[in-house]
């Protein structure tokens, strides 16, 4: 499937990256941990639809529940505030969603007072590097994304404070983030790469590469990964699904070496950061101009499809808009009407539009730290403390007061730390 050629407003972008990881996530849910060899014998034609899981159709998973959390407290600070934005993960917790064990953990210990400085050395003895970080971490992104590197990683390593403080999980993360920011602000693909025209696409994803490994110049892992996929997307063979079928496409060599490659930057289930968004980028360089096929070959190189699919979709939607995504998929997408089983029927969405609009237009960059005793209620609506404080919350927000979140998200334009 191809995108519109029509060029797409900021605000557009900003909704695409955030539906964009949501759907990704809900798409790769169901397969979580298949290997790619299971998963072209499952679905032969290319997984593109939305499958039943555990939680539900169309219910998407840990990484976007974490991810809203984290543009609720961008829109609630005008910053990346460590301390709020852990508030805000654990408002949003519901281990329904399919945590990682340590994130559980984590998240159970700040809802009972720890102090979010203090917990992600906890559990694991220099902090995690995993891709929980990397996961929710586009909304930094964009709010970012005129701000110089280092003020972008210092409010990365704020969103990961309470969980993820390996260098690697940070590195992972940044690259992320960095990512949704060049492609936020990159030229809309032309139209011929949109159209299909291979050159013209290779040449886009290029382009991005080339910046990310010259803005994260103290990332060797990182920088290794990156030279390798350029490396790979100059040799790529010319098959792509856009230009025959899924199904063509699974028997080709073009789908053998986008495979291989895939495996040899993130081997495995890719739990480590900077190897999860090594497989997400690749996706995107490889599917440039056709980004709901990217998320489906995010997902057919099995492991971690979920939070690979998100990530690859964050990045698509913030190139793209949203003009590229299935119908199929937004029209199934979990809406605050199918909740997770046994969520004793608190699906409403908790969004206050009015009071979130106000809190944009009150002005400050950087709102000063909430008060220990503002409102903390996990399941609460949006609350106003002392007549100004606004905390907008959103556990099982759904699709629309998820567009709702991103256009606030859209509003910022951080430059400071
Ligand atoms: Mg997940």
């Amino acid at each position: 499937m191809s995108s519109s050629t029509e060029e797409p407003s900021y605000e557009q972008r900003v909704i695409g990256s955030v539906l964009g990881a949501m759907c990704g996530d809900a798409l790769g849910a169901s397969v979580e941990g298949w290997t790619p060899e299971r998963m072209s014998s499952a679905f032969p034609d290319g997984l593109r639809t939305f499958q039943e899981t555990e939680r539900g159709y169309g219910c998407y998973t840990d990484d976007s529940q974490m991810l809203l959390a984290l543009a609720a407290s961008l829109v609630n600070r005008r910053c990346c505030d460590a301390a709020d934005a852990a508030q805000q993960y654990v408002r949003a917790f519901d281990p329904r969603r399919g945590y990682g064990g340590s994130a559980v953990k984590i998240l159970t210990r700040m809802a009972e007072g720890a102090d979010p400085s203090t917990t992600a050395t906890q559990f694991l003895p220099g902090g995690s590097f995993a891709n929980g970080g990397a996961m929710r971490i586009a909304p930094v992104g964009l709010a970012y994304r005129n701000a110089e590197p280092a003020v972008l990683q210092q409010a990365v390593q704020a969103a990961l404070m309470c969980t993820h403080t390996h260098p690697l999980g940070v590195e992972g993360a940044l690259a992320q983030a960095l990512a949704v920011a060049e492609l936020s602000r990159m030229q809309f693909p032309t139209p011929a790469a949109a159209a299909g025209d291979a050159a013209a696409a290779r040449a886009g994803a290029l382009a991005l590469l080339r910046t990310l490994q010259s803005k994260l110049p103290g990332s060797e892992e990182m920088a290794g990964k990156l030279q390798l996929l350029q490396e790979a997307l100059q040799l790529a063979p010319a098959d792509s699904p856009a230009s025959s079928s899924w199904q063509q496409y699974l028997q080709s060599p073009g789908w053998q070496h986008e495979l291989a490659t895939a495996a040899a930057v993130a081997p495995g289930f890719q739990i480590k950061a900077t190897d999860a968004v090594a497989a997400a980028l690749w996706a995107v360089a490889r599917h440039w101009g056709s980004p709901a096929d990217a998320l489906t070959a995010a997902v057919h190189y099995g492991g971690d499809t979920d939070t690979i699919a998100c990530m690859a979709g964050a990045m698509m939607g913030a190139l793209h808009g949203t003009a590229w995504l299935p119908q199929q998929w937004l029209s199934n997408l979990e809406n605050g009407t199918k909740p997770p089983r046994n969520n004793h029927g608190q699906h409403k969405t908790f969004f206050d539009q009015a009071a979130a609009e106000a809190l944009l237009a009150a002005g400050a960059d950087c709102r000063t730290p909430v008060a220990a005793d503002a409102p903390a209620a996990a399941d609460d609506h949006a609350a106003a403390a002392g007549g100004s404080e606004v905390v907008l919350t959103t556990r099982d927000m759904g699709r629309d007061a998820a567009v709702q979140l991103a256009r606030l998200l859209a509003q910022l334009d951080c430059r400071t730390g």
